[in-house]
């Protein structure tokens, strides 16, 4: 792990400050000594016969992209979310990726066609290895819950399917972001950091900003106001053990039983109840009669990619990797997170009650049971 580390440090003699899981390091890092001219090397011209293969350098970098976004998995997710973007104007570039290639490329050649009634933006399908370039690469590839089953079921699945994706991503653009949307979401986000080998702040997964966006719609309906204008977060697992932090919601910094009153409306544990189990529940509501949901989590996810690509610092709440969080360490969960050009900045630490605390625990320790499945190397 620390040489890893060490090869993603840039190339300069100072001490650097590394996280390592949940662990910061300094190490100090030497950068080589130049050549003299005339010399090859620091080995007079000869090849070191024990030095091992550099790793193959990407072609491409995202600083030359920096607004191109590569989508992987073009199904009902991906290709709303390639649609949504190309409406947004955000990006330049739209590559899409399918192991269905057909698929793919009559994706894009649909989105292509709205491009006269969009913004200008160049859309074409291609291998992973195009990926290169992108500044954010966006994976919705696996298969989809089906009536009944839970997002953890999937979960043997989609990690085979990640494993065969993300090493090809990340060696391909060892600079960029990943977000990850494919359920499970917050193990699936784990996985991808432990083996991509990018630093935790470039690997996010959608987490909670569907619940959370589900939550505010809710509250927005039953207090009578723009949701817009309601402040209140899903956090832990992007499903059954997520906790509605109660403690932190209001509609213009008033606390909702406050407004409530104030309003003339019921505020009764029954409703409130009942809005989170409607929040929780709302993608088995929606599966059942559509088979997919899709236009909520596109929203959600141009919604991330805009917060990095635009550098805005916006609070959102997806899943990253949790250090010393109410006695939470090294799962991705949701909680409220700063989002910049960067990727994750910083997670902010919600007052919550000790019920709320204790929920937000519970969650964690079953997405690490989940974890453990996976089988990786202790970290
Ligand atoms: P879908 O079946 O419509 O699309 C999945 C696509 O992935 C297919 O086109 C398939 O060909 C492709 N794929 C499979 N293996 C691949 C591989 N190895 N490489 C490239 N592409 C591959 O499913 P969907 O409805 O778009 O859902 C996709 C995922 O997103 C599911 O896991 C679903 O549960 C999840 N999802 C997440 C959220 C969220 O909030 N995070 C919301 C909705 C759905």
């Amino acid at each position: 792990m620390v040489a890893a580390a060490r090869r993603r440090a840039h190339r300069a003699d100072r001490d650097v400050g590394v996280r390592i899981g949940c662990v910061a390091v300094a190490i100090r890092e030497h950068a080589p000594a130049p050549a003299r001219p005339g010399e090859a090397g620091q080995n007079g011209g000869m090849p070191a016969p024990t030095a091992p293969e550099p790793p193959p350098r990407p072609t491409e970098s995202p600083e030359a992209h920096p607004t191109r976004v590569a989508i992987v998995g073009a199904g009902a997710v991906g290709s709303t979310f390639a649609f949504g973007l190309l409406l947004s104007g955000l990006a330049s570039e739209i590559l899409l990726v399918d192991a269905n290639a057909r698929r793919a490329e009559g994706e894009a050649m649909d989105l292509l066609h709205a491009v006269p009634f969009a913004k200008t933006a160049r859309v074409w399908s291609g291998p992973l290895e195009e990926c290169g370039g992108a500044a954010i690469t966006v994976i919705a590839a696996g298969a989809a819950q089906k009536p009944g089953e839970t997002r953890l079921d999937l979960v043997r699945k989609n990690a085979a399917i990640f494993r065969q994706i993300v090493p090809a991503v990340a060696s391909a653009n060892p600079g960029g972001i990943i977000v990850v949307a494919t359920n499970p979401v917050d193990v699936l986000a784990y996985l991808t950091y432990r083996i991509s080998g990018l630093p935790s702040a470039r690997v996010i997964g959608s987490g909670t900003i569907l619940d959370t966006s589900r939550f505010r719609m809710l509250l927005a309906e039953h207090y009578g106001v723009d949701p817009r204008s309601v402040h209140a977060y899903i956090a832990g697992e992007h499903g059954d053990s997520e906790v509605p932090v109660w403690s932190a919601a209001n509609i213009a910094g008033m606390p909702l039983a406050d407004f409530g009153r104030a309003n003339g409306i019921g505020h009764d544990q029954g409703s409130l109840q009942r809005i989170f189990e409607s929040t929780r529940d709302a993608a088995y509501q929606i599966i059942e009669r559509k088979g997919a949901t899709s236009y909520a989590v596109a929203a959600g996810l141009v919604r991330i990619v805009e917060a990095i690509l635009r550098d805005q610092s916006t609070v959102l709440s997806v899943s990253s990797l949790i250090c010393d969080y109410y006695g939470i360490d090294n799962v991705y969960l949701s909680v409220p997170t700063v989002l910049g050009r960067g990727g994750v900045e910083r997670t902010l630490r919600l007052a919550m009650s000790a019920e709320e605390a204790s929920g937000l625990r519970q969650s964690a320790e079953l997405l690490r049971a989940t974890i453990d499945t996976l089988e990786l190397d202790p970290s």
